[in-house]
């Protein structure tokens, strides 16, 4: 078998790579490790609104594997909370599982060749690109296999070091209060450095959170002093939002959990004939932690940058190509205040300050939010 790229990793920013180079005619191969690529998600798979704007593989997407919701209501420690919203502005909430599914028929349907249950394991460098172990030659190595990147390994690139850990429950025959809201809570004890969240989902509710847990160290994660591990943190998340919604006494339908890189993007991020993607360069939001958009817009972007290259049209995007992935300067300076200052008194106190609502409202929708007047308690 021989190949003109070889993409490792079925999950967006593969799939998105993939489906532009294979629309553009190239011979594009996905090694994908599970047997499913819509099987053990560790993701929420919320997109937010500027994916849908700017992802144009995006736009056949069917109605049905999406639920949109579209304001955010931001609980303080204390569960007093503010609703914010931001006109025009909204997130959708994701059949995740059959997302995964659709985005790799598009790829397949493009052409490329989805090899599930297929291990990337090692690569080695040939004249004209890579001889990969098990699958045969190819012209350019795209890694886009996740936080714990096997590719990044094997090349000598860059990996990610700093991580958050989330962990996420999914519960079925739930109906939420609030529904078009994405509910947000801030607790440092159970979520240092990032949030709970509890979203309705597509037929499903979802309730996770993530932070700087006691069990990511293993990745290399910044340790949190008095951090719970991920599943006591899960066990005391879910008594402390039974006021707002009670989940104790039920089973959860699935659990998703993983790293989530916060460091920004790694260096190197790619070498001749070979480039990394998603979570595997490092390509996520330091603060908000959301990294489906950025994987799926530099993921089709880098598929058009190898196709042009391929066709001998542009440089190796090993080079310039990869100066426009996100420096996320300003994101990582707000995620080491929050990490040293975060403060439960502080949003208990200010959560109703418009100061506060202002901050919160650049950060969820990037740009100045509407609120609703009062300040509300726990539901
Ligand atoms: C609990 C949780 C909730 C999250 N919620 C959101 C959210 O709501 N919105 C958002 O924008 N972001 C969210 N994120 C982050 C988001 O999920 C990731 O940024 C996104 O999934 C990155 O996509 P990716 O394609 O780079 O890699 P991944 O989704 O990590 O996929 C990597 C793929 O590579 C495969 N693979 C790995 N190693 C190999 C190998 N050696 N050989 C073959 N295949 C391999 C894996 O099986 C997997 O399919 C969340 C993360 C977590 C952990």
């Amino acid at each position: 078998m021989s190949a003109d790229c070889v993409v490792v990793g079925a999950s967006f920013a593969g799939l998105a790579c993939a489906t532009a180079l294979a629309r553009r005619g190239h011979a594009v191969v996905v090694l994908e490790r599970k047997a499913d690529p819509g099987d053990k998600l560790h993701t929420t798979g919320i997109l937010v609104k500027d994916a849908v704007d700017q992802v144009p593989l995006l736009d056949a997407m069917p109605a049905a594997l999406v639920r949109r919701v579209p304001g955010v209501r931001l609980y303080a420690p204390d569960l007093s909370h503010v609703d914010l919203a931001a006109p025009g502005y909204y997130f959708l909430a994701t059949d995740t599982p059959a997302l995964m599914r659709w985005l790799a028929a598009q790829a397949t349907g493009a052409g490329a060749r989805l090899h599930t249950g297929a291990l990337f394991r090692e690569a080695s460098r040939t004249t004209h690109g890579f001889d990969v172990e098990g699958h045969g030659p190819c012209r350019y190595l795209v890694g886009a296999d996740g936080p714990s990147s096997r590719v990044a390994k094997v090349l000598g690139l860059g990996q990610n070091r700093q991580f958050l850990f989330g962990i996420e429950h999914e519960y079925t025959g739930v109906d939420l209060a609030a529904p078009d809201h994405l509910h947000c809570f801030i607790d440092r004890r159970l979520a240092p450095g990032y949030i709970g969240w509890m979203v309705a989902g597509v037929g499903v509710a979802q309730v996770g959170l993530a932070g700087r847990l006691g069990a990511a160290d293993a990745g290399g994660a910044r340790r949190v002093r008095g951090a719970l591990p991920p599943q006591a943190a899960m066990l005391a998340f879910l008594e402390k939002i039974a006021p707002v919604a009670d989940f104790r006494s039920r089973t959860p339908h699935a659990v998703r959990a993983g790293q989530i890189p916060c460091g920004g993007v790694v260096r190197p991020v790619a070498a001749p004939r070979a480039l990394l993607l998603g979570d595997a360069a490092g390509m996520v939001s330091p603060l908000t932690a959301g990294g489906i958009h950025t994987a799926l817009r530099h993921g089709a972007a880098a598929g058009h940058a190898i196709g042009d290259f391929l066709s001998g049209r542009a440089e190796d995007p090993c080079r310039g190509f990869v100066a426009s992935y996100p420096t996320f300067r300003g994101k990582r300076a707000l995620r080491w205040v929050f990490d040293h200052f975060q403060a439960d008194w502080a949003f208990n106190l200010l959560l109703g300050s418009r100061a506060m609502r202002s901050a919160a409202s650049l950060v969820y929708f990037h740009r100045k939010g509407v609120f609703e007047p009062g300040r509300g308690g726990a539901d």
